[in-house]
């Protein structure tokens, strides 16, 4: 893609001179900051008056940052709702994900969304994948978020084909923390916990990412249908359409960890090739007893700790705090994973900067 091709009508309000070198911007502390805009060696920020520290959504209209200051890179992932490409910033050389959204929603569907997507760029969390900024224009959501060179733990699965327990308990762990942090800090129900929406990197971070985002698309009337594929990890309360609340995402949790233990989703189709009908796979979820790992394959710390997560009435589920001094957590400890060496070692190599 061209440069500068994906919003030329954004503008960065820069110094007058926007040919000023990036090193003169840098104070001695390796910060700069001129108005809203926050520029240091981890990239470029806009904050609020307010709150310094606070990046705030920038609508199309406060003409500030534009989606032409970053190169266009590789396409790097699809979901249903659009593409995530890799983008380099024209002044710091950073790389970062943009991840972009097409859909043609009316002026009150898009306030709604500015909303949902301030909470998601309030959040500052080590475990939580950063949301630098958003933008909407000309019918496309875009959001700059942090890059994740790992991808996702569903291109990770599908490379290794399973998690042996003590990575897993690692990365459960970090998990756990990005969980406690959106209930207990933020309070809000991530609504989408899967493999892809857990994010990977070389230093061994997995971070959790497009939470409210799901919630989003999903209430916007005629993409419902398209996300079939967030049915897979709901908990039973959720498909029958009755109150939910945190232990959602615990439910969700325990089916993605058993995912990677197993290397298969934790509901097996009846018929080979998997679920055709997404109302018999829901069905089995709401009836059928909870998934368990084949005790004699795992430890029972493990099969315990998948208990806590998936059991039927939300009200048995352990919240992700008890989570976290759970055995299964707290087991391997000693074994101290390296999961900066696990992420990198395994399969081809990382997406690098
Ligand atoms: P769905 O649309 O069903 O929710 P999804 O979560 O895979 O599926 P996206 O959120 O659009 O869809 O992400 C697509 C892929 O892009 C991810 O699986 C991941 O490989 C990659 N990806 C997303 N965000 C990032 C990021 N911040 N850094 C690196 N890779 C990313
Ligand atoms: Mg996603």
């Amino acid at each position: 893609m061209k440069k500068g091709a994906l919003a030329p009508n954004l503008k960065l309000s820069l110094p007058p001179d926007d040919e000023v070198s990036l090193s003169k911007f840098l104070s001695e502390s390796g910060t700069f900051k001129d108005g809203d805009l926050l520029v240091n060696k981890n990239g470029v920020r806009i904050v609020s008056q307010s709150e310094v520290e606070a990046p705030i959504l920038i609508q199309p209209s406060d003409n500030q940052l534009s989606l032409a200051d970053f190169d266009a890179g590789q396409v790097i992932g699809k979901g249903n709702g659009g593409i995530v490409r890799l983008v380099q910033h024209k002044w710091t050389g950073q790389f970062f994900a943009l991840k972009v959204i097409q859909m043609n929603i009316e002026e009150s569907a898009r306030k709604h969304i500015a909303q949902e997507l301030k909470i998601n760029q309030s959040s500052q969390c080590p475990y939580i994948v950063v949301c630098y900024q958003s933008f909407y224009d000309n019918g496309a959501i875009s959001i700059i978020l942090e890059y994740m060179d790992g991808g996702s733990l569903a291109d990770f699965l599908n490379k290794v084909n399973i998690i042996p327990e003590p990575y897993l308990a690692a990365v459960c762990k970090q998990v756990l923390k990005g969980l406690w942090y959106l209930h207990h800090e933020k309070h809000i129900i991530h609504r989408d916990l899967k493999p892809s929406n857990l994010l990977i990197n070389h230093r061994g971070e997995v971070k959790i990412t497009d939470f409210g985002v799901s919630a989003i698309l999903a209430s916007t009337s005629g993409l419902a249908n398209t996300f079939v594929g967030t049915y897979n990890y709901m908990s039973p309360e959720r498909i029958i359409g009755g109150n939910y609340g945190y232990k959602s995402d615990i439910w969700s949790l325990g089916l993605v960890l058993l995912e990677c233990a197993t290397g298969e989703f934790a509901y097996t189709s009846p018929q080979p090739g998997g679920w055709v009908n997404v109302y018999e796979l829901m069905e089995t979820i709401v009836d059928q007893p909870a998934p368990r790992p084949p005790s004699d394959q795992f430890s029972p710390e493990f099969c315990s700790f998948i208990s806590a997560c998936v059991q039927k009435d939300p009200k048995d589920r352990l919240s992700a705090n008890e989570l976290l001094t759970h055995p299964f957590v707290t087991k391997y400890d000693d074994f101290d994973a390296d999961l900066a060496l696990y992420f990198t070692s395994s399969g081809p190599p990382l997406a690098t900067l």
